[in-house]
């Protein structure tokens, strides 16, 4: 088990005598815990380092309240400075889908999550903003990803433009694009391949396909309890594809979510929902303090 941030720096700090203000030294002692709070909540090394050396001059100095503990007003330093840094301008929940058909394009590692969240999304769109959506893969590798989506589809109420084999990605995109224009769709979605590993094949085709779709939105969906990784992969298909924001699956897992602030700092780029969940229902919009709440444990 973990020990939280608060226990940690309960203990740390029941050895400090107390003084008006957070001195230097209290502040260091206390972020390094907090350091290592961060690396066991999954986040990168670079990440972490960066983040507890903007916490260590914000903190430094700032007079202790009364009603709270040294160490109870670190843990509050850190949590809103995680808050900030976890934060969006924008309403993470509302995707970018006016003039109808709008495309979503998913992009993400195999196994990641992406063909599920599709599906999600889908239907969260169909439900709550009763909107007419058609989705499309684009795994012409897998033809069990292809008819796991049209399953999905099936499952949720949800329209999938029928298989036609030997097609390629960025073929079925266009023959997407057509059925959502003339079936008069409010969105569609196109569940693209993934790989086990990013190589320039899979970026090359999903290249293609951005061109071909221009799409609203491109999210990437990447397993929430993956650290570094997480860091890497976000990077290399922001830097290729260009991605609007983020979709962490995998949330309801043991993992902490440090993968949240490794993304957002290193990508700039919003977190915008999580998976929480197997299920069809099981998405939920994005909310930086619950996330910030449970990096710190
Ligand atoms: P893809 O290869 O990226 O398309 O991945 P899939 O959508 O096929 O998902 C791989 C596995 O992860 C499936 O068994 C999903 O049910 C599961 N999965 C997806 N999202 C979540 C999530 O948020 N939580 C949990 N526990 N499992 C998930």
């Amino acid at each position: 088990m973990f020990e939280t941030l608060s226990e940690r720096l309960g203990g740390v700090f029941d050895r400090l005598t107390k003084q008006g203000a957070l001195s230097e030294d209290d502040v260091r002692v206390a972020l390094r815990e907090v350091r290592v709070a961060l690396l066991e909540a999954d986040v990168s090394l670079p990440v972490a380092r960066d983040f507890v050396k903007a916490v260590e001059t914000k903190a430094t100095g700032q007079a202790v309240t009364r009603s709270v503990t040294p160490g109870q007003q670190v843990v509050k330093i850190v949590h809103d400075e995680l808050v900030k840094v976890l934060s969006g301008d924008t309403d993470p929940g509302t995707l970018k889908i006016d003039n109808p058909p709008a495309p979503i394009l998913m992009v993400g590692l195999q196994g990641s999550g992406k063909t599920t969240t599709t599906a999600k999304l889908a239907r969260r769109l169909k439900e709550r903003e009763k909107k007419r959506v058609l989705m499309a893969s684009l795994d012409t590798n897998r033809p069990a990803a292809m008819e796991q989506l049209a399953i999905l589809g099936t499952q949720i109420g949800v329209d999938t433009l029928p298989i036609v084999k030997g097609e390629s990605a960025v073929q079925i995109a266009k023959r997407a694009k057509q059925q959502a224009t003339l079936g008069g769709y409010d969105v569609y979605m196109l569940d693209t391949a993934g790989r086990l590993h990013i190589d320039e094949v899979l970026m090359d085709e999903v290249q293609a396909v951005r061109d071909v779709a221009s799409p609203r939105e491109t999210l990437l969906v990447v397993d929430g309890l993956t650290g570094q990784d997480a860091v890497n992969v976000a990077t290399e298909f922001d830097g290729k594809v260009g991605i609007t924001g983020v979709v962490l699956t995998r949330m309801d897992g043991d993992g902490r979510g440090g993968a949240a602030l490794s993304m957002r700092a290193v990508t700039g780029k919003p977190i915008r929902f999580v998976g929480l969940g197997e299920k069809m229902d099981a998405l939920e919009t994005f909310e930086a303090s619950r996330v910030a709440g449970r990096i710190l444990g």
